[in-house]
């Protein structure tokens, strides 16, 4: 019995994975969760998994409420209690199903103590992906990625033969906005950013879609998470998002990894330490899968990749600045206080005025995201005047 802490279980991926703790009650148990301002979920989570020991909630006051009610239950709180949830609590693995900078520490504490991570949150592999991979490397345990294009990748790569490959094709629909003319871009609402063609996700992850921040990101976690340089990587753009990644040989064959766009797969692949074993909706027969769209990718209408891909390379406290900056302008687009073409402008900002640290510890990035969201946030306010 696999014994789980999942952070996050509030949202989009964390709920995902409920249902799959649950669905598989005889090899997966939840022992502790933490949910962030909808304190209401913890009671609805906890009734539905009484093996819980553990719960942390965001807020002081919604912890000293529940805790009245659950006297015999651990009850934490804040960031300090998203840790002290992942030590005080005898788990396998901790599922990081967090948005944002909140998530490296989470992450870089379980590995610590040599649990198994599944992880969602990309943010804490582009932020702390050096410091990640040392630990690992030191032999503190294990990472497992949830993020479906590196699932796909995952499994590629297991099949593929290394001498012939010629580029790893990480695909992206686009996002809501890839059909707005780009002279309307600067007029798009965050309605219209938060209607995804393909997926249902987190308010944070959607904006990261449509300006595809999302996959500058995901090229940045494939190199962390697959040991391998950007140049390795390319993106390929794909309607439909059924074909969740692909290998093109020298010989330009080509092997993709195809199912529905549903992340139950590619958690459940997760929570099984990548063994494969998972069962997802099926694509039942190639006649159902209609039609196939694939085009270019179109740098002058994301911008973001190239900062992204800047920002990795230059390294150090860089990625460290580009998410802070970046968690900041998306919130300000989604408070109507920026425009959607706005938000690489001043992750750009950021990049050049916050001071670059080569080798940063955890404490360095610590500081690096709380300046940059500080500089970030004033700029915000001082344009606005
Ligand atoms: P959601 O916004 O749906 O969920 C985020 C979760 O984190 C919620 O439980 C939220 O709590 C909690 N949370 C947010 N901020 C804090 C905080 N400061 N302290 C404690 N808890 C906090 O996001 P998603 O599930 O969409 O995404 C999670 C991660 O997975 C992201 O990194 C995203 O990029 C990645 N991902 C998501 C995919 C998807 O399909 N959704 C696909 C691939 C990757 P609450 O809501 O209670 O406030
Ligand atoms: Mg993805």
């Amino acid at each position: 019995m696999k014994r789980i802490i999942l952070l996050g279980a509030s949202g989009s991926i964390g709920t995902q994975t409920l249902d799959i703790i649950e669905k598989r009650s005889s090899e997966f148990t939840l022992v502790g969760f933490s949910v962030g301002y909808q304190a209401d979920m913890a009671e609805v989570i906890y009734a539905r998994f009484p093996s819980v020991q553990a719960v942390c909630l965001r807020q002081e006051i919604d912890a000293i409420e529940f805790k009245d009610k659950h006297e015999n239950l651990s009850v934490l709180y804040g960031d300090s209690g998203l840790l002290d949830l992942i030590k005080e609590t005898e788990a396998d693995m901790v599922v990081n199903a967090l948005v944002g900078f909140v998530g490296l520490v989470p992450t870089i504490t379980a590995l610590k103590l040599n649990r198994e991570v599944a992880t969602a949150n990309k943010e804490s592999l582009v932020v702390g992906g050096k410091l990640v991979n040392d630990l690992l490397d030191q032999g503190h345990g294990k990472l497992y990625p949830i993020d479906s294009e590196h699932v796909a990748i995952a499994k590629l790569l297991a099949e593929a033969k290394e001498k012939k490959i010629d580029k790893i094709l990480i695909t992206g629909s686009g996002g809501a906005l890839r059909n707005v003319p780009l002279e309307e871009l600067p007029n798009a609402t965050p309605e219209m950013a938060l209607a995804h063609p393909n997926w249902k996700m987190g308010k944070k992850i959607t904006i990261d879609c449509a300006t595809m921040m999302n996959k500058g990101f995901e090229l940045i976690e494939a190199c962390v998470l697959f040991r391998r340089p950007m140049e390795d990587f390319e993106i390929l753009m794909h309607d439909e998002s059924m074909v969740h990644s692909a290998i093109r040989y020298r010989n330009h064959r080509y092997l993709c990894d195809i199912s529905v766009p549903d992340m139950h797969g590619p958690i459940e692949y997760a929570l099984e330490e990548g063994k494969g074993k998972y069962e997802i909706k099926r694509v039942r027969s190639l006649k159902k899968l209609k039609k196939f769209h694939f085009h270019d990718f179109d740098p002058k209408r994301y911008p973001s990749v190239e900062i992204c891909k800047k920002a990795y390379e230059k390294g150090g406290n860089a990625p460290a600045i580009l998410n802070a900056s970046n968690e900041v302008a998306v919130e300000a687009f989604l408070n109507y206080e920026i425009a959607f073409t706005e938000i690489p402008y001043y992750v750009e900002k950021a990049l050049k005025r916050i001071p670059f640290v080569e080798n940063p510890t955890l404490e360095d990035l610590l500081f690096t995201d709380s300046m940059t969201r500080g500089y970030t946030r004033e700029r915000i306010n001082l344009d606005k005047r």
